[in-house]
């Protein structure tokens, strides 16, 4: 859950999932469509996808246990070289460190030297003996993340307080590397076509142009193309829509008719069973504004 998203965020997602299932085995029961919900508005919906086929192999493959070679784990679906080290290392306290964006900014900081010049691996190997000497390795993986978020700061480390500093290059050098920067893509612009009805509703389909959300319901989504002018829709608004990094800027235009091509749906503007992104949701609002 914590992919790509502040641990704040998180939480009440978190509690949610965890009040609403009490063992792993319930979860893995659960359907799509329900965890998908709980989900909502959280983003990078493809996490709780995953989750759900990992716990439904994790409880038919492994007895609802986390295996413990790095190999398998990796295989669990969604799971990548750091989710695995984070877990070895949380659940099996095995010696490794789960390298994340915090943890490459405490260790270049600690050697003063660039993330990009940092080969973070090797750093772990050749540090191997000092990095693991208390065998807390589990403490030691979560500590690192910990200390980067609250400490280790990107911006204003707390150098003065850190039990590190008489180790620290950074906090001894007069001349500090830079922090690296968070960026935003650049901008795209997409026309969004909305075929509406007198009932309050909006016609939705799957498999639409925008790769993160492809398997959702949208209405008709184009990226915007110069000089092409849509004259058979009515213009309704533009924004701005900002997804994790990426920045969208959003045409919206509408159009009132019963008839829909095959592959759409009507969805209620109002209130819906089915799983509704909040990039979908916003549309809503948007078009709700004309009845
Ligand atoms: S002294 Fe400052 S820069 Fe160095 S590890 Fe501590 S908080 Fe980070």
């Amino acid at each position: 859950m914590l992919q790509q998203t502040q641990v704040k965020t998180v939480i009440p997602y978190f509690l949610k999932v965890t009040k609403r299932f009490k063992t792993l085995r319930s979860f893995s029961n659960c359907t799509e469509n329900e965890i998908l919900k709980l989900w909502e508005g959280l983003g990078y919906y493809r996490r709780a996808r995953n989750l759900l086929k990992t716990s439904k192999i994790l409880t038919k493959k492994y007895n609802s246990r986390l295996p413990k070679s790095i190999v398998e784990i990796k295989n669990l679906p969604g799971v990548g070289n750091y989710t695995a080290n984070a877990l070895l290392g949380l659940v099996h306290n095995k010696p490794v460190i789960a390298i994340d964006g915090n943890v490459k900014r405490v260790l270049s900081r600690i050697i003063n030297m660039q993330e990009n010049k940092i080969d973070f691996n090797k750093f772990v190997e050749v540090n191997n003996e000092k990095l693991f000497s208390s065998k807390r390795n589990s403490d030691l993986v979560e500590g690192l993340m910990e200390f980067g978020a609250i400490i280790c700061k990107p911006k204003n480390p707390i150098c003065n307080d850190c039990n590190l500093n008489n180790n620290c290059k950074y906090f001894k050098s007069s001349n500090k590397i830079k922090s690296v920067k968070f960026r935003m893509k650049k901008n795209k612009n997409y026309d969004v076509f909305c075929y509406i009805n007198k009932k309050k509703q909006i016609a939705l389909k799957k498999n639409n142009e925008l790769s993160f959300l492809s398997k959702f319901s949208l209405p008709e989504i184009r990226e915007t193309k110069k000089n092409k002018k849509n004259n058979s829709w009515k213009f309704l608004k533009s924004y701005r829509n900002n997804i994790s990094n990426k920045k969208l800027k959003i045409n919206l235009y509408y159009k009132f008719s019963n008839k829909i091509p095959s592959s759409f749906n009507w969805y209620s503007l109002e209130k819906n069973e089915e799983f509704i992104p909040t990039f979908t949701k916003k549309i809503f609002r948007q078009v709700s504004i004309l009845f």
